[in-house]
């Protein structure tokens, strides 16, 4: 959105923090690169002033899921080793080949559409080999490693691509006892060993998400490619907090109370009036809503602070506002009320709005929508 003096909700990013939590993991990955996850915006954080930051606290290397996101990247010049790992049949590798952007391939018909785009551009395409040890998701899955690695093999002794890289992903990296991690870590050294004896070098071998990073050392091998972590927040809540693995979560969401009342005990809030006031109180008006991300399953439960003293949103949250109760607190309006931060005054955590509503961190920071400026700090 354009710019306003004073905006009526943002979100502000510690690109600092950002830095510093690269650094951190980078030291929990020992001799392992850090490939920094910015699909998805940067997980709402801001695509290109994230990857900067990440780039600075040490990653040599940005994740994205799809093209479009590693495109944009190059456009603005970042020009670090990029990894894109989601594509679906009809897309024109053909950009990604020219700006030297590593194609992650889960299956024959993506590395042939990789290979005839290098044809046509005169170029060697760079190409990562994405199996599937376990997840069940999008990889090559048991024979179709074979015809994947078989493809491969042929394009690159064409000299059409060169085989970068050999990956995975896990499917239980927040449970490290979970049987899988082990099975998973296991397939995946048959299948690099594989790649390798088909004539296959691959410079970077890599499987750990966040959770594997902060929690499976055995699993970094050549690099380690962390998302959730990199923003401040972690996958295992219930193993420690952000801070506890050296982690600060660099968003903060705020927004300034447009309107405040006082209102007689018995007046219903907000749509459906599912909110009765049990006395006579003050309502402050928080303008963000839905359409900006809150969840509406906040409604009732999503936590705020008000000059570091917790309140509750107070009936249902609307398309673009909630109504807080704050009982006699003097409020004015254009006071500023933080969702959620880094929690160290007072305010809730992406992670408690995640906890309140039964999600995951994740999806709070993901689904910050495009409407609420990001200020950069
Ligand atoms: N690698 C791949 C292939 C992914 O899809 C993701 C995100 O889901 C990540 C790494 C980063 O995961 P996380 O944010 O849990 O660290």
């Amino acid at each position: 959105p354009m710019s306003t003096d004073q905006p009526t909700a943002w979100v502000t990013i510690d690109l600092d923090a950002i830095a510093s939590n690269v650094a951190s993991l980078k030291e929990r990955a020992g001799d392992a690169a850090v490939m920094a996850v910015v699909k998805g915006d940067a997980y709402g954080h801001g695509l290109v002033p994230s990857a900067r930051a990440a780039l600075r606290g040490g990653a040599t290397w940005l994740g994205v899921a799809q093209m479009a996101e590693a495109l944009e990247l190059r456009a603005a010049g970042v020009d670090a080793p990029l990894l894109t790992w989601l594509h679906a049949p009809g897309v024109n590798f053909a950009p990604a080949v020219r700006e030297g952007i590593d194609i992650g391939v889960p299956a024959v018909w993506e590395i042939e559409a990789v290979a005839q785009a290098a044809r046509d551009e005169g170029r060697t395409a760079r190409v990562q080999l994405k199996a599937d040890t376990g997840l069940a998701r999008n990889g090559a899955y048991g024979k179709d490693w074979d015809l994947l690695r078989d493809a491969a093999a042929r394009l690159q002794a064409e000299g059409v691509i060169d085989v970068t890289g050999v990956f995975t992903h896990f499917a239980y990296a927040d449970s490290p006892q979970h049987p899988t991690v082990l099975q998973q870590q296991e397939l995946f050294r048959e299948r690099v060993a594989d790649a390798e004896r088909a004539g296959l070098k691959p410079d970077v071998r890599h499987m750990s998400n966040s959770a594997a990073t902060l929690t499976t050392p055995s699993a970094a091998w050549d690099m380690v490619r962390p998302g959730l972590s990199v923003y401040g927040l972690t996958p295992v809540p219930d193993l420690g907090d952000a801070a506890s693995f050296g982690l600060r979560p660099a968003m903060t969401m705020a927004a300034r109370a447009t309107v405040v009342k006082r209102v007689p005990a018995g007046q219903g809030v907000s749509y459906g009036h599912t909110y009765v006031t049990p006395r006579e109180t003050t309502l402050v008006d928080v303008p963000a809503g839905y359409a900006d991300g809150v969840p509406r399953a906040a409604s009732a439960v999503g936590p705020v602070a008000i000059e570091g003293k917790r309140f509750t949103v107070a009936g249902r949250v609307c398309m673009d506002q909630f109504v807080v109760d704050v009982g006699d607190l003097p409020v004015e309006a254009g006071a500023e009320i933080v969702l959620f931060g880094p929690g160290d005054h007072g305010e809730p955590t992406a992670q408690d709005w995640a906890d309140a509503v039964g999600t995951i961190s994740y999806e709070i920071v993901t689904r910050i929508s495009s409407r609420l400026p990001r200020v950069y700090v």
